[in-house]
């Protein structure tokens, strides 16, 4: 289940050569990806949720060029229903409730302007972001794609340290993870490898304030903590 994080774009053809390869089954979390993503022949499931840059509300689709699959996912979102009123197949009520499509359907009537006040809020990042290797926005975020986001990852400094100095300036953010899956609760009793990439993006991303009437003026005070920060 390779995941398209925060909407940045994966190669989806290199998947499905993979799946071709391997007879392993591939499904794309492109929950954060509704802008970015395109459709190969493994399924993509692209969320509606209310945090996502085009919401429903809540739900989601899922996209793929194998038309017999999504035949199947139709089926088996429908109480296994193909063709007659007869449950063929193992299947559960999963339809986007008819309040969840009218929201979405109202949400793409007004997607050229959404997108637009996204980008210009992004480009309002990169606009502030000092060039620097160690102060990053994700490849193509807000220049090509754009996601409900704002990662900044955080090289040589710590992602803890602008954290907290945005909370003492009223400002919250989002630390995606926390400390890694292995860090959690229900999952650091079980048996694992070291994980060193986990754990320095861990250290290193911070999600940063986003929505669409967010001002310049709030961005720019936002990167300036941020970059005080990071030079400790
Ligand atoms: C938002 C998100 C999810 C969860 O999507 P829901 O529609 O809330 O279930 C899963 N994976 C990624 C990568 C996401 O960004």
């Amino acid at each position: 289940m390779p995941v398209v994080p925060f909407g940045q774009p994966i190669n989806v053809k290199a998947w499905d050569l993979f799946r071709t390869r391997t007879g392993l089954p591939v499904v794309i979390d492109a929950a954060a990806a509704f802008d970015s993503i395109t459709a190969g022949e493994a399924p993509v499931v692209v969320s509606l949720h209310a945090t996502k840059v085009i919401g429903a509300g809540e739900g989601g689709f899922v996209m793929s060029k194998d038309l017999a699959l999504i035949h199947g996912i139709r089926t088996r979102a429908n109480f296994g229903f193909d063709g007659t009123r007869e449950a063929v197949h193992p299947a559960i009520n999963a339809k986007l409730s008819e309040y969840h499509a009218a929201v979405a359907l109202a949400a793409l009537d007004e997607w050229n302007e959404a997108r637009r006040e996204w980008m210009a809020v992004a480009q309002s990042y990169r606009a502030v972001l000092p060039n620097s290797n160690t102060i990053r926005l994700q490849d193509g975020f807000g220049q090509n794609w754009i996601a409900s986001t704002c990662l900044v990852s955080l090289q040589n400094s710590n992602a803890a340290r602008a954290e907290a100095a945005l909370a003492q300036a009223g400002i919250e953010t989002r630390r995606w993870w926390g400390q890694g899956a292995h860090a959690h609760r229900a999952t650091a009793g079980f048996p694992r490898a070291s994980a060193p990439v986990t754990e320095q993006l861990a250290r290193s991303t911070l999600g940063l304030p986003l929505y669409r009437d967010l001002e310049s003026e709030q961005v720019r005070r936002i990167v300036d903590i941020v970059v005080q920060a990071s030079r400790g």
